[in-house]
C-alpha cells in the first residue's frame, strides 16, 4: 500500500500534481523519477531487502505515481493498475458473493459489462438505477447493499449525480461509495472531498492526457480497503508497468494547464454548437440549459472538453464523424488532440439497445473530446461537418 508523503500535501493543486510523492533520485540526484524497469531487487541477506522483493509487488515507479495521484485526490492511500477496467475489477473484488452493489444505470460500457458478465456470474448482485435521483438510490438499498458505484458527468449523457447527498445516505448505513472520477479529473471535482471514499480513475484519458498508454487508479481514504486493494492488486497482478507509469507522471505534471485549455474550448463550443441550426441538443454540464447546471457549478470547478450532441438521425451523425479532419474518429477521450465518437456504435456498442434508448444514447448522438488544439481551428472543422449534412455531402 502506498501511503503519500507528507511534504507538498499543503501546496496547491498545480504544486502538488508536480511534485507530490517524487524526490530527486538518492543515487544520482536526477530530478525525474527513474524508470525502474526491473522484475526483482537484489537482497541484501536472507530476510534483508529495501522493501522491494518483487515487482509485481512494488515498484518505485509505480510507488511515485500511487503518492501522486492520491495527493491530487485528496486520498491517503494510492493503487495503480494496469487499465481503468482493472482498477474497477480491483474494486468490486472488494465485494463476497451476495453482496449487492447500486450503480449508475448510466456508467462507462465497460463499466457495465465487468459487473453483468463477469461479476454477477459469481454471485455478486447489482441494481442500476438513475443516480441524479437520489430516492432511486434509497430505494434500491437492500440488507445486502455494500457499495454505490456512481460516475459523474456521466459518459456520454452528461448526467450529474449530487456526490454529497450520495455520501449523506451512504454514510448512516456504512455503505462504500466509490466514484469513477475519470472525466471530471482531480482537478475540476474531488469526490473524497465530498464525502465518498473511492475515486477510481482511468489514467488513460486526461491524467496521461496523450493518448499513449493505457492505465488506471484507485485512490482511498480508508486503510482498511487499502491494504484489501493492495492485496488484491499483488494477488491478481493487474499492474502497470514502469514506463506506463512514468508517462502517466509525466503527464500529470500539465494536468492543471491542460485542463485549463479543455475547458476554455469545451465552453466555447458547447455554446457555439448550441446555435447551431444543424444542432438539436447540446449536452454539457458547464452550459446553464444543462437541467442539473447548478449542482454541477456546486461540486465541479470546471466542466472539461466532453460534449455530446444530437443530429436527429444516425445518417446525420454519420455525415458529421467523417467529415471533420481535425477531430479524429477514434474510441476514448482526454488526450492533448481532439476526438469524435459515435457512443451508440463505439464506446456503448455492448450496453443493450433498450438500455441505451432508456438514457437518451440514440443513434443521432456524437460525442467529442475537444483537445487543446486553437478553439478557432476546431469550430471551424466543426462547423465545415455539420455543413456537409444540409449539402447531403
Ligand atoms: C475509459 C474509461 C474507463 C475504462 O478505462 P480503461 O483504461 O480503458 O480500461 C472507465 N471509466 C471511464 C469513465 C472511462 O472513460
Amino acid at each position: 500500500m502506498t501511503r503519500v508523503f507528507d511534504e507538498h500535501l499543503d501546496a496547491g493543486f498545480a504544486t502538488r500534481a508536480i511534485h507530490a510523492g517524487q524526490r530527486p533520485d538518492e543515487s544520482t540526484g536526477a530530478i525525474m523519477t527513474p524508470v525502474y524497469q526491473t522484475s526483482t531487487y537484489v537482497q541484501d541477506g536472507l530476510g534483508k531487502h529495501r522493501g522491494f522483493e518483487y515487482a509485481r509487488t512494488r515498484n518505485p515507479t509505480r510507488d511515485a505515481l500511487e503518492r501522486n495521484l492520491a495527493a491530487l485526490e485528496g486520498a491517503t492511500f494510492g493503487h495503480a493498475f494496469a487499465s481503468g477496467m482493472a482498477a474497477t475489477d480491483a474494486v468490486l473484488k472488494l465485494l463476497q458473493a451476495g453482496e449487492h452493489v447500486i450503480c449508475g444505470a448510466n456508467v462507462y460500457g465497460g463499466t457495465h459489462r465487468i459487473m453483468t458478465q463477469v461479476f454477477q456470474g459469481l454471485g455478486v448482485q447489482f441494481t442500476f438505477v438513475d443516480t441524479r435521483h437520489i430516492s432511486q438510490i434509497e430505494a434500491a438499498i437492500t440488507h445486502s447493499t455494500r457499495m454505490i458505484y456512481v460516475e459523474t458527468p456521466t459518459n456520454p449523457m452528461m448526467h450529474i449525480t449530487d456526490l454529497t447527498a450520495v455520501a449523506d445516505l451512504a454514510r448512516d448505513r456504512g455503505l462504500v461509495v466509490a466514484v469513477d472520477n475519470t472525466f471530471a479529473t482531480p482537478y475540476f471535482q474531488r469526490p473524497l472531498e465530498l464525502g465518498a471514499e473511492v475515486v477510481i480513475h482511468s489514467t488513460t484519458k486526461y491524467l496521461n492526457g496523450h493518448s499513449d498508454m493505457v492505465g488506471g487508479a484507485v485512490l482511498t481514504t480508508r486503510e482498511d480497503l487499502s491494504q484489501r486493494l493492495e492485496f488484491i492488486q499483488n494477488a491478481s497482478g493487474a499492474v502497470p508497468g514502469p514506463l506506463d507509469c512514468w508517462l502517466v507522471l509525466r503527464g500529470v505534471k500539465t494536468l492543471p494547464l491542460r485542463m485549463q485549455q479543455h475547458d476554455r474550448s469545451g465552453r466555447a463550443i458547447a455554446n457555439w454548437l448550441e446555435e447551431h441550426a444543424a444542432v438539436q441538443r447540446v449536452y454539457y454540464p458547464g452550459l446553464p440549459s444543462h437541467p442539473q447546471y447548478e449542482l454541477a457549478c456546486r461540486q465541479m470547478t470546471g466542466f472539461g472538453g466532453m460534449i455530446s450532441f444530437e443530429l436527429g438521425s444516425l445518417e446525420r451523425a454519420m455525415t458529421v464523424v467523417e467529415n471533420t479532419e481535425i477531430f479524429a474518429l477514434a474510441e476514448s477521450l482526454g488526450g492533448v488532440e481532439s476526438l469524435i465518437g459515435h457512443p451508440a456504435s463505439m464506446t456503448h456498442a455492448s450496453v443493450p439497445q433498450t438500455m441505451r434508448e432508456e438514457m437518451g444514447l440514440s443513434d443521432g448522438l456524437i460525442r467529442l473530446s475537444v483537445g487543446i488544439e486553437d478553439t478557432a481551428d476546431l469550430m471551424e472543422d466543426l462547423d465545415r461537418a455539420l455543413r456537409a449534412i444540409s449539402s447531403g455531402a
